[in-house]
């Protein structure tokens, strides 16, 4: 078997973990399998490496930043690679030059378009294993790109698929996927499957294991993921087209603290102001969540969205900069708001999901700004004050809880 494994940051974090990690891909190595490994930077080395650089230059241009991103990913694989030759064990580490992981030109949010398999391949053939850094890669014009933070989950998802892997395991510091972020709902409970779409949501909405360009990437290719400890032997939860057990209604809670809402008031009622509203923001790369327009009224009408926390300065600054160009009365943004969202597959099948949602935030008296909804997901904006009531509030009106 061909066998990619990822460990996050947490799981690499010191010398102890280093050796927890390089015996438990030892074991697999032992029995026969080619193991290939992703790792991410250890700890929170990456935070410190953004602090370094803003203590030098507030606005540090991105291609620098990658440049210096990837020392902490290139850090975790040699001294890997190190301990494992410590362990008797042939081991060599890569990183994205020496794979050759062919990435899009964008800086600090770069996508992987094609990975060499070759070195990879000869390494393994060569009986070691092979170590990689994740979340780098390389543009056309050979220089370091990242691929987002928490970006070396979607190296391992997009390794496993470019070699065939058999198996793809995501380790982490928690237990699986939960039905909420344990840290905030204490009767979280871990789920044994989920589809990719339910873990496509989660993700993106902010249940904090899991990149979500990584799930989407495992859904186009079909490879099947487990998220599970490195701290312990549990089972993990499997991330797959379809699940074998009867769907519950709901199968998560996500909390996204990160969302703030923008509100332009008084735009014109016409056509295509929609258009240039959010066609400016896009040429920025200003990623909109959930969008909310108005009934028009006396000929103007209101539209608010959600940005992220990193965005809004900038969108706030777009908006202000075309005001001629777009013709409001007022622009206004609100940073203490949260996005609260409920995802399962069963609610295409069952009506009345919403509603059992709106019901529990009114009996808790907790206001909803917004409301956006999928097939598979209904999301609410609220006030972040009552964020964690809410979440623990909705994961019981659901049954979530063990
Ligand atoms: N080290 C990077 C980060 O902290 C990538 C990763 O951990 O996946 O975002
Ligand atoms: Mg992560």
């Amino acid at each position: 078997m061909l066998i990619v494994k990822k460990f996050g940051g947490t799981s690499v974090a010191n010398k102890e973990r280093i050796f927890n990690v390089a015996r438990r891909c030892i074991e697999d190595y032992q029995k026969g399998n080619d193991v290939v490994v992703v790792l991410s930077a250890m700890g929170k080395y990456t935070d410190e490496l953004i602090a370094k650089a803003e203590d030098i230059n507030p606005k540090p241009p991105k291609r620098e930043m990658d440049m210096l991103f990837t020392i902490g990913e290139q850090m975790s694989v040699s001294l890997m690679a190190m301990a494992m030759e410590s362990l008797g064990v042939r081991a060599v580490s890569l990183n994205a030059f020496q794979v050759a992981m062919h990435t899009t030109s964008t800086y600090g949010n770069a996508r992987l378009k094609r990975i060499d398999s070759e070195r990879i391949r000869h390494e393994l053939d060569d009986r070691k294993i092979v170590i990689v850094t994740g979340f780098q890669g390389v543009n056309k014009f050979d220089d370091y790109t990242t691929l987002g933070r928490g970006g070396s989950d979607t190296t391992a998802v997009a390794l496993a698929a470019a070699l065939h892997a058999d198996a793809c395991e995501i380790y982490t510091d928690v237990d699986g996927v939960f039905t909420a972020d344990p840290r905030l709902v204490k009767n979280a409970r871990k789920l044994d499957e989920i589809t990719y779409d339910e873990m496509l949501d989660l993700a993106t909405l902010g249940a904090g294991v899991l990149h979500n360009r990584s799930v989407e990437m495992a859904k186009k290719y079909g490879v099947q993921l487990v998220v599970r400890s490195s701290l312990n032997n549990s089972e993990g939860t499997v991330v797959k087209e379809d699940v074998k057990v009867e769907r519950m209604l709901i199968s998560g809670v996500a909390l996204d603290r990160d969302a703030d809402r923008i509100a332009v008031m008084g735009l014109k009622d016409e056509p295509g102001i929609a258009f240039k509203l959010f066609d400016c923001l896009a040429k920025k790369n200003i990623n909109v969540d959930v969008i909310l327009q108005s009934i028009g009224r006396h000929n103007t009408k209101d539209i608010s969205f959600t940005v992220s926390d990193k965005d809004v300065d900038d969108a706030m600054a777009v908006i202000e900069a075309n005001k001629a160009r777009l013709n409001f009365e007022d622009v206004q943004c609100s940073k203490d708001v949260a996005k609260l969202s409920i995802v399962g597959a069963g609610m295409m099948s069952n009506p009345g999901v919403a509603a059992k949602m709106f019901e529990c935030l009114f009996n808790e008296d907790i206001n909803i700004n917004m409301i956006s909804t999928s097939e598979i997901r209904v999301t609410v904006l609220i006030n972040e004050k009552d964020a964690e009531r809410a979440i623990n509030a909705v994961h019981d009106a659901f049954g979530l809880s063990e």
